[in-house]
């Protein structure tokens, strides 16, 4: 079937069954994420990457400026979306040449030029910087009529219209390793792999950052990535941000406890805050006890968080980690929406207050490792995959195929009711004896 006959069911089932998730952030099922006809009226496309050392979102853009837009164009109509927005970094001119030389076929795309600001990608910042309109705390850009789709996750749409299934993404490997680079990796490639075609490391103690140096998460040595894997860091032990990793949770409750003195460097800060919204870490800190043990109703303004992690790496000057109990308070407190938005205000130093990136590379001790890099294309040759059995949340997927199975690279190997999950190379199917399985390994 042509592309331009889809209706909006089938371009829904097209990409459930092309195992597409939100390429940018925690894996959402994008079909889920699309199914919004008649609340939205503008698409924007986050090509923003404002993490330090990433470029995978980069490549992807000056790889498949054409894929992008044109998926773009067809949503908006099948949508009925009346704009499209694709916003990237100023800085990003290579960015710039590939969109127009394809920007003409599509009057109805526009491109905005973003500052070099942290964290210019998070939704709720690109939502504000693009349209003006404020997303309420603890919301979703669609309660604004805005749908936001990462840039790569775009791609995937592209290929899941056309039969193709997700098996790749753009990945970087920067940091202390000998020779950094992007590529387009098999979902499931492993961390070994990945760091051996950097030329292994270069730094004594070596920690690995899946996802960037303010967000992402500390992993071991047997990671593999995920569809959401945007990069992988590696540091030295005594780096800021793997030291904030490493602390405890008990450890950070203490210090918050004993040590904050309620300077209000972090709320002054907070990204969240600065567009209006009631996140207060100094407060929460102060109660970071009661709230960890008896939280109470008001407590929910936790969730306002969005994990940035300005406060702890960045503002606070005692070292006190309010992003980590933060995030460990929302687990404590359920989220209640707010059913009458408050008239929020933006800070009346909005711009004067934001965070250029190249200053917190600085603060991050990373700016040494932020040289040219290379693009390596498609990866080949790859050795054994390792793909996690899990979806958006932890929810488990169930395999389709059995222990010793030969399966071809795309075929289907499980699946959930949200998404299915596809084999990234050819090869033999081994799967853990462990009921239910959390991984299913390939090997070619
Ligand atoms: S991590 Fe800190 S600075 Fe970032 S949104 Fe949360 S409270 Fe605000
Ligand atoms: S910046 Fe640190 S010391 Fe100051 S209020 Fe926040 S947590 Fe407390």
């Amino acid at each position: 079937m042509n592309m331009e006959d889809l209706d909006i069911r089938q371009l829904l089932n097209r990409v459930r069954e092309g195992g597409v998730v939100g390429a940018g952030g925690a894996g959402f099922p994008t079909w889920r994420k699309l199914d919004c006809r008649g609340r939205a009226d503008t698409l924007i496309l986050n090509g923003a990457e404002c993490e330090p050392l990433l470029y995978a979102d980069y490549h992807c853009q000056l790889l498949y400026a054409d894929k992008i837009l044109a998926t773009a164009d067809r949503l908006r109509s099948l949508l009925g979306l009346e704009q499209v927005v694709l916003a990237f970094k100023r800085k990003r001119q290579a960015v710039r040449a590939a969109v127009a030389n394809v920007l003409p076929e599509f009057p109805k795309v526009h491109i905005q030029l973003l500052e070099n600001i942290y964290p210019s990608g998070d939704e709720h910042i690109l939502v504000y910087d693009v349209t003006g309109r404020i997303v309420p705390q603890g919301g979703i850009p669609l309660q604004v009529g805005v749908l936001v789709q990462n840039v790569q996750t775009m791609v995937y749409i592209h290929d899941a219209l056309r039969g193709r299934p997700v098996t790749h993404r753009f990945v970087t490997i920067g940091g202390a390793v000998a020779r950094p680079y992007t590529a387009e990796v098999p979902i499931g490639m492993r961390l070994a792999e990945l760091l051996e075609r950097a030329g292994g490391v270069t730094c004594r103690d070596p920690h690995f950052l899946a996802g960037g140096v303010m967000m992402g998460d500390l992993v071991t040595e047997d990671f593999a990535v995920a569809k959401t894997t945007a990069g992988i860091l590696v540091l030295p032990r005594d780096n800021p941000a793997v030291q904030e990793r490493l602390s405890s949770l008990e450890r950070d409750l203490r210090i918050a406890l004993s040590v904050c003195d309620q300077c209000y460097a972090c709320t002054e800060m907070c990204p969240r805050r600065l567009i209006g919204h009631e996140i207060e870490p100094h407060l929460l800190m102060r109660r970071a006890g009661t709230v960890l043990h008896t939280p109470g109703e008001r407590d929910h303004i936790a969730h306002y968080c969005c994990e940035c992690g300005i406060c702890s790496l960045i503002a606070c000057p005692v070292k006190i980690t309010p992003r980590r109990l933060i995030a460990a308070m929302k687990a404590k407190v359920p989220l209640t929406f707010k059913r009458e938005l408050p008239a929020y205000e933006i800070h009346p130093e909005f711009d004067r207050k934001r965070l250029p990136l190249d200053y917190v590379a600085r603060r991050m001790d990373v700016h040494r490792y932020d040289e040219d890099h290379r693009f390596l294309g498609q990866l080949s040759d790859v050795g054994p995959v390792e793909l996690a059995l899990t979806g958006f949340g932890g929810r488990p997927l169930r395999p389709v195929v059995a222990d010793g199975d030969r399966v071809i690279a795309g075929e289907r190997v499980a699946h959930s009711e949200d998404t299915v999950l596809h084999a990234s190379i050819a090869g033999r199917v081994r799967l853990q004896a462990n009921d239910p399985p959390t991984r299913l390994r390939i090997e070619p």
